[in-house]
């Protein structure tokens, strides 16, 4: 059997773009293959269920449309299924003057970015946040709280209800491009597909040298490590609680949210990762060790970002450090209510000269699509995401149809 359309990864994006494929293509076969036992197994089951706002993301760009479409059309998609998620808002907090200075310009990004804010001085914020402490905050009412492995999943259950296939425990090991199919190898055999879409987050550069291409870029893994707040402090906040963030490196910076099962995490931090699905603080894989500290970009990362980087680090291996940077904004919280929580891993790509690759990212074949950057919002944006991947495949599909009627006429 030859599938129309054949997905690679379990992950948010895969099963979205594999039922939007079904959705685009009806009576089409569609195929996801997925290595590991379940859905939603890395970064889409390890992350901090934030539905964003799109409040930071370069006006104009990828994330912040996807971002924005993706809050309203994730909101949908819970309802429609009877997900739980809650609209809980965030505070995006400023602590001194500095901080104050860069709200200001948050403040001309959302408004460009269309996204609705409340400014808030230092009482107002009180007033909503008693266990918060700040000079000034921008809420953020359209920001929420969701569970993307429970998202995923029923994105998976519509796929396979509506007749496709979802195959756990099947690792892509090769890809053959032909004129008119392309040929999968996994440890479970070989299928076959007239398109591939893959959707691999962590693996994504090596899926696409499987696809016969030389990526101008490298998956670097970015451990993302979180505490769980003791009990006592379930209902610290009302809102998710961000930190302003430095301009320079935006997605730096640890924040209070409060997660859809009622608990309440801090976090994530961002440390080098030396495995890329290596989930203990310690874990080394030497094959992606040997691959990251070979690629020229991985230098220039470390060198261009040092000092942030040891600072990092620090933080990572001593528990007082990652406090104050929680105390700066929630003083009452002490060592002994961070608990220890899973840390997730960020696929990010880099590029050769070291730049840390900022938009979601896509590379395609004539038969194949790979999606090859897609951290943060990426959960958020899995909709507009999954949609936008239908439209690239619905151009391969015209042109391959186009060749073949030519072929016809010859
Ligand atoms: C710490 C952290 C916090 C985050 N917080 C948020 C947040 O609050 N809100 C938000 O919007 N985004 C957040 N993100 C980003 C978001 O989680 C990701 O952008 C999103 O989950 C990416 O989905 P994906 O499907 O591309 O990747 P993944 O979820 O990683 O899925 C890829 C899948 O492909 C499979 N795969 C890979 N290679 C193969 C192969 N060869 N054969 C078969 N299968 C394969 C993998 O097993 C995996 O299941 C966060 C990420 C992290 C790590």
């Amino acid at each position: 059997m030859i599938y129309d359309f054949v997905v690679i990864g379990g992950g948010i994006i895969g099963m979205s773009t594999a039922m939007q494929l079904q959705q685009a293509y009806p009576g089409r076969s569609v195929l996801v293959l997925e290595k590991e036992s379940g859905p939603a197994r890395h970064q889409t089951g390890h992350n901090s269920g934030v539905i964003h706002a799109g409040v930071y993301y370069k006006p104009g760009s990828l994330k912040a449309r996807f971002c924005k479409e993706g809050n309203i059309a994730t909101r949908q998609f819970c309802e429609q299924h009877d997900i739980k998620y809650d609209q809980c808002g965030k505070l995006l907090v400023a602590t001194n003057a500095v901080e104050l200075e860069r709200m200001q310009a948050l403040v001309g990004r959302c408004a460009e970015n269309g996204i609705e804010i409340e400014v808030l001085d230092a009482e107002q914020l009180k007033a909503r946040e008693p266990n918060i402490s700040g000079v000034g905050a921008i809420f953020v009412p359209s920001t929420g709280i969701v569970s993307y492995t429970e998202i995923s999943a029923r994105m998976g259950e519509l796929v396979q209800a509506n007749g496709g296939e979802v195959r756990f425990n099947t690792e892509v090991q090769k890809l053959e491009e032909f004129a008119d199919r392309v040929t999968v190898f996994t440890n479970e055999g070989r299928v076959q597909g007239r398109y591939l879409v893959a959707c691999a987050g962590l693996h994504a550069d090596r899926i696409v040298r499987m696809m016969g291409l030389e990526p101008d870029f490298k998956i670097i893994p970015f451990r993302g490590e979180y505490f769980l707040l003791d009990a006592q402090h379930n209902q610290i906040v009302n809102h998710l609680i961000y930190p302003i963030p430095d301009p320079e490196l935006p997605f730096l910076g640890v924040h209070l949210t409060r997660m859809i099962d009622g608990t309440v995490t801090v976090g994530p931090n961002a440390v080098i990762a030396f495995a890329r699905e290596g989930y203990g603080k310690f874990d080394i894989s030497l094959k992606d060790c040997f691959e990251m500290f070979s690629y020229p970009g991985m230098l220039k990362v470390l060198m261009r970002n040092f000092k942030i980087s040891l600072v990092e680090l620090k933080n990572s291996l001593c528990k007082r450090g990652y406090l104050k940077l929680v105390q700066k904004y929630c003083p009452s919280l002490t060592l002994d209510d961070l608990k220890p929580y899973p840390a997730g891993i960020r696929a990010q790509a880099v590029a050769k000269d070291g730049s840390l690759v900022d938009d979601f990212l896509f590379f395609n074949t004539q038969r194949a699509l790979a999606v090859c950057n897609a951290p943060s919002p990426a959960a958020t944006s899995a909709i507009p995401i999954g949609g936008y991947i239908v439209e690239q495949v619905k151009g391969l599909v015209e042109s391959a149809e186009a060749d073949d009627a030519a072929q016809v006429v010859a």
